[in-house]
């Protein structure tokens, strides 16, 4: 579809607004990127309409790779769903709910964030709670300590049957199972039942969601679909060239939600 069509369906979809899901990705979206997360804001013009926008659709949901509660925190609006920690997670009537697939590894997960706490905490390592996942960090303590907490956390992860991936300065252990910002889509989609659905997105895993969309509209679960890609220069070039609508930045955000709004 080109982009003037693409614009026209999304005018259209005013008038349909009850069978409608607008998805979101937060960070480089809705919140300009910025030097560190813990600066990061969506600006308040994109509140309202989030806000207008959620007593008009049938759904409105900000999916995004931080923390659940954290996701909650850059928008801070009740009316809206949180899905967070990579799919894991969803915040909605401020309660925390682990996707039904992931919950069997639970206890597994906080089993290996209290032995890494016995163990590796006293090397200098950090354990942030993310519920779901664990995240060891050691960016700040000495390379030895790095060593052992990536050692220690295979070893726990393989013995509790734990997915291992290692960052930048982080060791995190997650459930063994597929959950991205597509598994959110369609998690979302499957529950509230809209005939049409939205993700605007700007980076790498984003596509998984534009992707489900696309397999959704393919069996038929969803009429119509659109993925708005937001143009950055960090961002893929899938992010362009697999979008329906193509905007600049968090301020072509804007112009897509005021669309939806009609104003
Ligand atoms: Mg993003």
């Amino acid at each position: 579809m080109d982009n003037a069509a693409a614009w026209k369906r999304l005018e259209g979809w005013r008038e349909d607004a009850s069978s409608v899901a607008v998805l979101t990705d937060i960070d480089g979206t809705l919140a300009p990127i910025v030097p560190t997360p813990d600066m990061s804001e969506v600006p308040g013009e994109l509140l309202d309409l989030l806000r207008e926008l959620s007593g008009r659709y049938l759904l409105v949901a900000g999916i995004s790779g931080r923390k659940t509660e954290d996701a909650f925190d850059l928008i801070g609006l009740d009316e809206v769903v949180y899905f967070g920690n990579h799919g894991f997670e969803l915040l909605r009537d401020g309660e925390v709910e682990v996707i039904p697939d992931a919950m069997p590894f639970l206890e597994r997960v906080q089993e290996l964030e209290s032995r890494a706490r016995e163990e590796l905490v006293p090397l200098g390592a950090f354990v942030e709670e993310k519920g779901i996942t664990a995240s060891i960090h050691y960016r700040n303590a000495p390379p030895e300590t790095g060593e052992r907490s990536v050692a220690f956390v295979k070893a726990e992860g393989e013995r509790l049957g734990l997915r291992i991936t290692v960052g930048r300065g982080v060791v995190e252990a997650r459930p063994p199972i597929r959950a991205d910002k597509g598994t959110a889509v369609r998690a979302l989609v499957e529950e509230y039942r809209p005939k049409k659905a939205m993700f605007l997105g700007d980076d790498t895993t984003d596509l998984d969601a534009f992707r489900e969309l696309a397999a959704l509209l393919e069996e038929g679960t969803l009429n119509e679909i659109l993925r708005v890609g937001v143009r950055s220069d960090e961002g893929p070039p899938e992010i362009v060239t697999e979008a329906d609508i193509v905007v600049d930045g968090v301020e072509g955000v804007g112009e897509v939600l005021r669309a939806l709004a009609g104003r």
